[in-house]
């Protein structure tokens, strides 16, 4: 059985037990996360945040790019959400390249070049990464400037979240 046609098992008994289905569109917490797609960080259990609190957008390395800032404006005009937070991680994948070396790499074992993605965003300081992408968020035109964005790192070891502070 293929991964997936295991979770389609499992997610017979999960809807068998569904009971959440009066839930409303907008995040009951009113807010926002930005994290790693890293398979360790369960955004949920990390923040003990239900179904239904909470937009959760993930990408490799909790980037601010133009798709999560495009998440996050929805989220805030759209869906009422008021806090934002980014989570990036200990021992995470970005830090063990550099997009230059990826993207050559690529070239040599597909024969072609790509246009999209522009850039993988990988990165060597991980508190400096999270400030980046909280300042790229709290500059943008169309985020209000009240939204808090607060910034952590999540130990995968501890599982302990630790505030970035951003000036
Ligand atoms: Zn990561």
């Amino acid at each position: 059985m293929s991964v997936v046609d295991e979770g389609l098992k499992a997610n017979e008994s999960y809807a068998k037990n569904f009971t959440l289905g009066g839930l409303p569109m907008p995040p009951a917490r009113k807010l926002a996360i930005l994290a790693c797609m890293d398979a360790r960080l369960t955004v949920e259990q990390v923040l003990g945040l239900k179904t239904g609190e909470a937009h959760i957008i993930r990408n490799a390395g909790g980037i601010a790019t133009e798709d999560a800032v495009r998440s996050l404006i929805i989220s805030h005009h759209l869906l009422g959400t008021k806090e934002f937070v980014v989570i990036n991680h200990t021992d995470c994948g970005m830090l063990t390249f550099k997009d230059e070396e990826l993207r050559a790499k690529l070239r040599d074992q597909t024969h072609a070049a790509a246009v999209a993605p522009a850039r993988f965003y990988a990165f060597s300081d991980l508190e400096a990464n999270v400030r980046e992408q909280v300042q790229k968020i709290r500059s943008h035109p169309w985020i209000p400037s009240q939204i808090p964005v607060r910034g952590f790192i999540y130990d995968v070891k501890t599982g302990k979240l630790n505030e970035v502070r951003v000036a």
